[in-house]
């Protein structure tokens, strides 16, 4: 019982030096977050001594009367955060990750070789969307389905609804993905619905990134429309590094979906922890989330059905739009203009610089953000031509930035941890100087990167 920093001093200082860099810097990646202590607790507690493999009330090992209870009471919060009503959906809480949640949804919705469209990848969707190149098909989800990807309009920068229906008339897909990973703009469900039930086909939503603003009923509600929903659990929803799978228990087409789901994710795609099968880019791996991921999920789900969990969710908009705003009042150029959610896409190129250096540099002053690809990008994924630090910057950034951090942005934290609570730094005013202290920042970072 003796603790980790007399144990381990080694381990335990790395595990410092990463505490220092996420408080003392500016934490700017929108698929993160600083996940509450309770979570951390939990996330850390003893239930990972437990194999749970099976269901509740139906496992393959003994002693799981705890993990039943637990596994039960975090689904019933899932449905809470989300306003749902149990007679109408279900959900599976056991994929390790938002990619095998998602692997495990193609596997419940389709057979092997069917037909699926989602957002390219060089238009801000997710690898298990179904991506491949021209020379490669790289994802399980284009190996063992047949994609075909829809777009962005090259004018506004928003999906192309129009064509997007028009293809799916040629291509006919048994499922329809919405949701992204870089997209800074809400989606239009009933559009998609529409076009899905042309085809007879499934609607599934990946709100991987945007799932803590959608419990907060911040954005559009993808469950009015959609069949399936998949989320992460680490984003903007604040949790441990987990995913969720939602199913429609309601209707003739969706009455068997209960079972499909939960055999999809094991023993189909989630089995012992022993083999862990790595396809390509996009990971199915037979590793069943551990006990104490589960009740790490259950206490940030507990988090995001509380009132305060709607300011938080509100600030961090603000916060993206007064960030966005502040670029634009510049001259920046931001991918569609603006953001309605927490994720604001720069686009680089007119000044001639590559996501890669800026993201470079701002690891070096302590703001930390990456590199993504942009609509139209012939720079893939927003990689530069790979120029190594020189040697001194490269010392600094391994060095702990002591005192380093950036005193201007701290009121940028909103979700910064104070005494196990959720603080949330006053109002839309508030969120306009931290949005504003960003942009200064990050101009900062330009002028060093230029
Ligand atoms: N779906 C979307 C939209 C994502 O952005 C991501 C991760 O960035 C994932 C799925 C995959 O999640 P994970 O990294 O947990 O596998």
């Amino acid at each position: 019982y003796a603790p980790l920093g007399e144990i381990d001093p080694e381990v335990q200082n790395i595990i410092d030096k990463e505490t220092w860099r996420q408080y003392s810097g500016l934490e700017l990646i929108a698929s993160e977050n600083l996940t509450s202590r309770a979570t951390m607790e939990a996330n850390g507690s003893i239930l990972t001594n437990k194999y749970s493999e099976g269901l509740p009330n139906a496992r393959y090992y003994g002693g799981n009367e705890w993990i039943d209870e637990l596994e039960l009471l975090c689904r019933k919060r899932a449905l809470e955060a989300f306003h749902l009503d149990p007679a109408q959906w279900g959900v599976n809480v056991q994929p390790y990750s938002g990619s095998t949640a998602n692997f495990a949804a193609l596997t419940a919705l389709l057979q092997p070789q069917d037909r699926l469209m989602g957002l390219g990848l060089p238009d801000g969707g997710h690898l298990t969307h179904g991506y491949y190149t021209a020379k490669k098909k790289m994802t399980a989800s284009s190996i063992y389905f047949q994609s075909l990807p829809y777009g962005l309009d090259p004018q506004t920068q928003l999906i192309d609804y129009e064509g997007l229906a028009k293809h799916a008339r040629l291509f006919k897909p048994r499922l329809l993905i919405c949701g992204a990973s870089a997209y800074p703009r809400d989606w239009d469900y009933a559009a998609l619905r529409k076009t899905a039930d042309e085809h007879g086909a499934y609607l599934m939503a990946d709100i991987a990134h945007t799932s803590g603003l959608i419990a907060a009923q911040e954005l559009n509600d993808p469950f009015a429309y959609c069949d399936v929903v998949t989320t992460t659990t680490h984003k903007t929803l604040r949790g441990p590094r987990a995913g969720l799978i939602f199913f429609r228990k309601d209707g003739e087409k969706n009455k068997d979906l209960e079972k499909r789901v939960n055999d999809a994710v094991f023993p189909a795609c989630q089995a012992a922890h022993t083999t862990t099968y790595v396809l390509s880019s996009s990971v199915v791996s037979t590793v069943l989330t551990a006990p104490q991921t589960i009740a790490g999920i259950a206490v940030a789900l507990l988090q995001a059905s509380q009132p305060s969990w709607k300011a938080y969710a509100k600030q961090v908009v603000s916060n993206a739009g007064a960030l966005a705003d502040e670029l634009v009042k510049e001259g920046y150029k931001l991918q569609t203009g603006g953001t309605d959610n927490h994720l604001v896409l720069w686009d680089l190129r007119p000044l001639g610089l590559t996501g890669s250096k800026v993201e470079k540099v701002g690891d070096l002053l302590g703001i930390t953000i990456n590199k993504n690809a942009v609509s139209g990008d012939t720079n893939a994924r927003g990689r530069a031509h790979g120029r190594a630090l020189p040697a001194p910057q490269r010392a600094a950034r391994a060095a702990p930035a002591e005192g380093g951090g950036l005193e201007a942005a701290e009121g940028l934290f909103v979700h910064a941890e104070r005494d196990g609570e959720v603080r949330v730094t006053g109002g839309a005013r508030e969120a306009q100087c931290a949005g504003r202290a960003a942009a200064a920042h990050l101009e900062q970072v330009l002028l060093l990167a230029d």
